[in-house]
């Protein structure tokens, strides 16, 4: 990575303040300004279906589709679909489910490559007639030996001044399956001693003898990415075609095939901008899918994975991806995010949206001496303080309940508000309680806590509003439920999981504690809770039900904490 500093959560004054115009905004408006491409704003967005979409997919995702919303323009989905040896269907029926969640429509305009096949074909033909494209028959490594270096020239092919006639008739027998794979190639005929490579005679068409998942059997050569790219662009007339800084080099491949066919004022531009990249996060899809293979994840949707479709199970919502898009920006350069503004955008919007329960993750038992045996009392609690129209429930209350492990200690330091021997704590929503003894069992371990309350200090409606600092949350025993939770932290423990000790991949960096399953108990008003809906467990973090959650067996993910750990850990 060129610059390896890492960008930090930019603070609420900064955050709310109007940015100004991004460089690909600054080169629209003068476009449109100049009245290029008759005023038209299209862009598109172009997957390869090799893999599942992952937050910098998203990034690219917002930037297309919210600049055509801006500009009033379009923006197509385009599968670029020219490899058919490493594309499948599961990858493009998940794509269109990932880009429809998160809130992007294309209309009517979803493409593929594939269906330009005929088009590009006719168009290599052209290159030809036109004296420039031919065929090699040498094999890649020859080619390869013959390209040169940036500092030295490379060597013409001994096929490069084949007559056009024979480049016809060798191409149209490629197409009808004559030479087996790499047996022959089309090449663009450019420039050799170009000090850029990619103007070397680069590869226009390949023999592949694969059956495409569109097309089938119809077709044994395919287009190169270089060349089918921009000329899909041409046909679907895009004016703005954005991409990732490793294209910038490539440019000038991209206008030279322009060049080629261009008819009229119409010509879309290649613009560069630097990819995504989150600290603590591979985003490699040959990685990912690496991680997938091997079941160091459960599978693409994993909550720990950076891909879209496990950033939702994990309790990602739309907003908070497209709100996290649009705060970092454009750059040139490349750098690194760091990923807690990820993790801080949907606190950000949990906060608003998420109704708060109480979840006791590490139980133990408290008893209410003094509460009658079989009263059960029922609180009026608010369902979210930051949304009046959430309304409130009511929560249950009895003599035994399930109080937080850690919220007791029997040697507290000063500061410790929380409850211990012979000390004060409120149960949210109750009453004061006061700790009078523990139960051991025989290894030392706190089995049971004794407590009385005081009835005079029910919460808003006691006589005595006594105040005491600590306020601590409980679930009443027979009413809990018994839930699994999945604690997800990150997937690795370095910063940077592409950095390692020497000869060791990037998995060597694999968290080992990135998920911890456990059993605890939530308030019943969660009984109904559906896969996907959110929740603030109060003082833990926030939560949404898993997919595999049953009527039987609720499950919750871990989305995020309260508050950013790691920043606590690393200091
Ligand atoms: P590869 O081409 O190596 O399989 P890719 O990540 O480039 O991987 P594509 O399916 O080609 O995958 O990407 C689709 C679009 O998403 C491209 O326009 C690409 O530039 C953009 N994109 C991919 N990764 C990122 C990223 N990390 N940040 C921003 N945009 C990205
Ligand atoms: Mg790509």
């Amino acid at each position: 990575m060129e610059n390896s500093k890492i960008n930090k959560p930019k603070s609420s004054e900064e955050l709310k303040s109007k940015p100004s115009l991004n460089f690909i905004e600054l080169i629209i408006e003068e476009d449109l300004k100049n009245n290029k491409n008759e005023g038209r704003i299209h862009t598109r967005f172009p997957p390869e279906p090799n893999g599942y979409l992952h937050i910098g997919h998203a990034k690219s995702i917002c930037l297309n589709f919210g600049l055509a919303q801006k500009y009033n323009g379009l923006c197509n989905l385009r599968f670029d679909d020219t490899n058919p040896v490493k594309e499948e269907v599961e990858y493009i029926d998940s794509i269109i489910e990932d880009i429809k969640w998160l809130g992007f429509d294309w209309e009517d305009r979803l493409f593929y490559a594939s269906d330009y096949f005929d088009q590009l074909y006719e168009w290599a033909i052209k290159l030809i007639k036109n004296g420039k494209a031919y065929i090699d028959d040498q094999d890649v490594e020859a080619i390869g030996e013959q390209r040169g270096t940036p500092t030295k020239p490379g060597i013409n092919s001994p096929y490069r001044n084949r007559s056009i006639e024979e480049n016809l008739d060798l191409f149209k027998r490629m197409k009808n399956g004559d030479f087996a794979d790499g047996e022959k190639i089309l090449r663009a005929k450019i420039d050799m001693a170009s000090p850029n490579m990619h103007l070397r005679d680069p590869a226009v068409y390949r023999i592949k003898h694969a059956d495409h998942h569109r097309t089938g059997s119809k077709w044994c050569i395919y287009p190169m990415y270089d060349f089918a790219h921009g000329e899909s662009d041409y046909i679907e007339k895009i004016t703005h075609s954005i991409c990732t800084l490793e294209f910038e080099v490539h440019r000038p491949l991209y206008d030279w095939f322009l060049d080629q066919i261009i008819e009229g004022n119409y010509r879309p531009r290649q613009i560069e901008f630097a990819r995504l990249n989150l600290s603590y996060t591979i985003m490699s899809k040959r990685k990912l899918l690496e991680l997938v293979e091997e079941k160091h994840v459960s599978g693409w949707d994993d909550p720990r994975l950076p891909t879209i479709s496990g950033l939702r199970r994990r309790g990602y919502t739309p907003e908070s991806i497209r709100n996290f898009s649009d705060r970092i920006g454009i750059a040139k350069r490349n750098n690194i995010i760091d990923v807690a503004m990820l993790e801080h955008s949907v606190r950000e919007d949990l906060n608003k949206k998420a109704l708060r329960r109480m979840a006791v993750l590490d139980p133990v038992k408290l008893v209410i001496t003094n509460f009658p045996e079989d009263k059960t009392e029922y609180l009026e609690a608010v369902n979210n303080p930051e949304d009046e129209n959430a309304g409130k429930r009511k929560v249950p209350f009895s003599k035994e309940i399930y109080i937080e492990r850690s919220d007791f200690m029997e040697d507290p330091p000063r500061k410790f508000f929380r409850l211990s021997h012979g000390k004060e704590v409120r149960l949210r929503y109750a009453y004061i309680i006061k700790c009078e003894n523990v139960i051991k069992n025989n290894d030392g371990e706190i089995i049971e806590i004794q407590c009385t309350y005081d009835p005079e200090t029910k919460s808003g409606t006691g006589t005595t509003q006594r105040k005491v600092k600590g306020t601590i949350h409980y679930v009443s025993a027979k009413h809990a439920i018994k839930v699994e939770v999945r604690l997800y932290d990150r997937l690795f423990i370095n910063e940077n999981p592409d950095i390692t000790e020497d000869g060791k991949d990037f998995k060597s960096n694999i968290n080992p504690d990135s998920l911890k399953v456990i059993e605890g108990f939530v308030e019943p008003e969660l009984k109904n809770a559906k896969p996907l809906e959110h929740f603030q467990f109060e003082r833990q973090g926030y939560f949404c039900v898993d997919k595999d959650s049953t009527d039987n067996r609720l499950i919750f993910n871990r989305t995020v904490l309260l508050r950013d750990s790691w920043a606590k850990k690393n200091k």
